[in-house]
């Protein structure tokens, strides 16, 4: 598809160029003609030996001493020639550079595309696991003759789960379609991130209380323009994240901090840790570590942290991370404190 789209996209810069260089020809031809014509006719115009002694009116007129036609016609033949020699070369240097530049200009729309297509096919596929599950309970236990009440509400607790699984990815879809689409352009406020964090570790207690995890908060109020909605989404998905990848009975370190620039906050576990080979890809779209699959207590669909990503970029902010395997991970965010009004 793109390798037809930039021999198109060629063959209109190759037209474009051409029509300028054949127009701008057929000027240089026509003047160029008219020019020797002219020329041509004086030098056949020969001035007769004169009376110098006589008034103006009265000297010998110029004489005409013959004008060769074949002069002229030879003259436009090779300018001819030369005009065309010079659009050849035009279209050959023209023609290979439309097709070098065509392919520069669909490159980026090309990746773009791969990239949408293999999002495409990532989401149906984490769709299918448990859709196919949901389908399957449902037909074995349409086909079982002795299907008691007690059964069918395991069965409807068990499809819960499964809908709370294709709920919980369709809504980091949307998150994910809304912060790529609406980059830069969400509402900021001017927000207390120390009071956000707060209610964030309020909200992720009980999911921690399951592990016996303790989470401790540093800092003091600090405000920044952001957008509330999204900032306590980054805050939930690294909160979730240092729960998730922790062990048993663990601790968790929220700190926050500012220059007179930005403000910082990072959230550190000392859980399961991160490989050195994985760390480059741990924000790409539908990424998980081996280690995180391999667990079925951390269920997840690898896109909590390219959700956090969009959000910390549309703050015009960076989010790094250090981690070290069977040690722990530390991910840092920067903000500005303010936002710029024009970017
Ligand atoms: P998910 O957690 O749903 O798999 P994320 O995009 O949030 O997806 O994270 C991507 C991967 O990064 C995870 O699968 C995991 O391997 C790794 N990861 C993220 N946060 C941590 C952490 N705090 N400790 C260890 N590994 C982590």
């Amino acid at each position: 598809m793109f390798a037809k789209a930039r021999l198109k996209l060629t063959l209109w810069y190759v037209l474009i160029i051409m029509s300028v260089s054949v127009l701008f020809s057929l000027a240089v031809y026509h003047g160029l003609s008219a020019e020797l014509g002219r020329n041509i006719r004086h030098v056949s115009l020969r001035m007769p030996p004169q009376n110098e002694l006589l008034p103006l009116p009265f000297r010998a007129p110029p004489v005409l001493i013959g004008f060769e036609e074949s002069l002229l016609t030879e003259s436009k033949e090779r300018i001819t020639i030369e005009l065309v020699l010079i659009n050849t070369a035009i279209l050959i240097v023209s023609g290979l550079a439309a097709f070098f530049l065509a392919g520069r200009t669909l490159k980026p729309i090309e990746k773009m595309v791969e990239e949408q297509k293999r999002f495409v096919a990532d989401a149906s596929h984490e769709l299918r696991t448990p859709l196919t599950a949901l389908k399957t309970e449902i037909e074995v236990s349409l086909r079982d003759k002795k299907l008691n009440l007690h059964r069918a509400r395991d069965l409807l607790l068990s499809n819960l789960e499964e809908v709370d699984k294709i709920q919980a990815l369709t809504n980091y879809l949307l998150s994910l379609g809304r912060y790529q689409t609406s980059q830069a352009k969400l509402p900021f406020e001017t927000v207390d991130l120390h009071s956000i964090l707060d209610e964030t570790v309020e909200k992720a207690q009980s999911l921690a209380y399951e592990k016996k995890i303790t989470i401790r908060l540093d800092g003091k109020a600090l405000k920044i323009q952001a957008n509330p909605t999204s900032l306590s989404e980054l805050a939930t998905i690294l909160l979730d994240n240092a729960i998730k990848y922790s062990h048993q009975g663990g601790n968790i370190l929220l700190k926050l901090r500012s220059d007179h620039k930005y403000a910082a906050f990072s959230a550190q576990d000392f859980g399961i840790g991160i490989k050195p080979s994985d760390l480059p890809y741990i924000f790409d779209r539908f990424y998980r570590a081996d280690a995180s699959r391999s667990k079925d207590q951390t269920d997840g669909y690898g896109l909590g942290l390219s959700i956090a990503k969009n959000i910390v970029e549309s703050h015009h902010g960076k989010i790094t991370v250090e981690s070290t395997p069977n040690v722990g991970s530390t991910f840092t965010v920067r903000l500005p404190l303010k936002q710029s009004k024009y970017s």
